[in-house]
């Protein structure tokens, strides 16, 4: 074991702060990594304030950051994919048990033993849970590292490893290509991203928001018509002609007036997470044959798909890049939606702790 720089909270009402954490020494399969940009994740705020405690409590101290991009510092003896020096990312996972049928249909993300990359129990007993990115270094398995590729901005591309595959994996499963209208409810981190890759797909794509002071950002993101959701006017020409929505939003929101916009077998795919059920007018349903989904990031292959996508389009995210210093006010922030459209920690701020 190896002591490890890291940012942790140890309770639910009390900030980030320097510590010093266990990380393991890399085994033979193992990808020791320096960890240069972290992307603050909505769900590192939750977890960090334990509000979902009836899912996946906290164990304290947590240390967060699932979007981590950074450089191989060493590698086990077994391993072949990697070598020091190579850019990698590490994700929402570091570990599952790798023969249940979802990991060996490429769907880790839904193993009944997966390895979150923060505060799920540590198989390897380093610490009693995962600690995350908010880390100058992390070790993982190799097969839950990915390849980044070299054009991206490395601080652009940490979001990806989380907003980026789990707005970019929802549009793959519902085959989403040119030809297809894809509706994108609310602009902001996930948002964000699910406009650039719609358009990457060559969809025709329209923003829903209830700001309309975004609407010059979605255009400038990419989008071809944005949509102030509020105004039943400007929601109406719409009924019935989206091939798929795909829901950003996590507070409480009323799905009705976006199912009736979806066409003959039309999809709306939930990736936000309101704490109220949903309710859900059965004709909105039926009439159509519409569905309604959820979606959870993407398994490792389709993870690492997303990336080299993100090479050859040059897609990254948009990120206000801060040092670790400021990640509580960081924090603050993200409540009031005040970041175009992504937290970046440059992590060698770290060194100076
Ligand atoms: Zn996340
Ligand atoms: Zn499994």
């Amino acid at each position: 074991m190896y002591k490890a720089k890291a940012y942790s909270a140890g309770s639910a009402t009390s900030p980030l702060a320097s510590t010093s954490i266990a990380r393991r020494d890399p085994n033979e399969h193992d990808v020791q990594i320096e960890i240069l940009f972290c992307g603050i994740c909505h769900s590192d705020l939750h977890s960090v304030r334990n509000e979902w405690s009836e899912f996946m409590a906290t164990h304290y101290p947590i240390v967060p950051g699932h979007e981590i991009v950074g450089r191989v510092s060493k590698v086990g003896s077994a391993v072949s994919k990697y070598k020091p020096g190579d850019l990698v990312a590490v994700g929402c996972m570091v570990d599952a048990d790798c023969t249940c049928p979802n990991c060996k249909a490429g769907l880790e993300q839904f193993c009944p033993n997966v390895t979150f990359t923060f505060n799920s129990p540590d198989k390897h007993k380093t610490a009693p849970v995962t600690y995350g990115g908010y880390s100058d270094s992390i070790v993982v398995d190799e097969h839950f590292v990915l390849r980044v590729p070299p054009n991206l901005n490395l601080a652009g591309a940490a979001p990806l490893l989380c907003a980026g595959i789990t707005t970019y994996s929802p549009m793959r499963h519902q085959g989403i290509a040119a030809g297809k209208k894809v509706g994108i409810i609310g602009l902001g981190g996930l948002g964000h991203m699910g406009v650039k890759f719609a358009r990457a797909f060559g969809a025709h794509v329209v923003v829903f928001t209830t700001s309309p002071g975004k609407a010059e950002d979605a255009l400038r993101l990419g989008a071809h018509e944005v949509v102030v959701s509020r105004n039943a006017a400007e929601m109406k020409p719409h009924t019935g002609s989206f091939d798929f929505i795909l829901d950003t939003v996590s507070g409480n929101h009323d799905i009705n007036p976006y199912l009736a916009l979806l066409r003959l077998d039309g999809n709306l795919t939930l990736v936000g997470a309101p704490s109220k059920p949903l309710e859900v007018a059965a004709f909105n349903l039926i009439i159509g044959r519409r569905s309604i989904s959820g979606s959870s990031i993407g398994g490792i292959a389709e993870t690492q798909e997303m990336l080299d996508v993100c090479g050859k389009h040059n897609i990254t995210s948009d990120v206000e890049i801060i040092p670790i210093q400021k990640v509580n006010e960081a924090y603050e922030r993200l409540l009031k939606s005040d970041v175009k459209y992504r937290f970046a920690i440059d992590m060698a701020s770290l060194k100076s702790e």
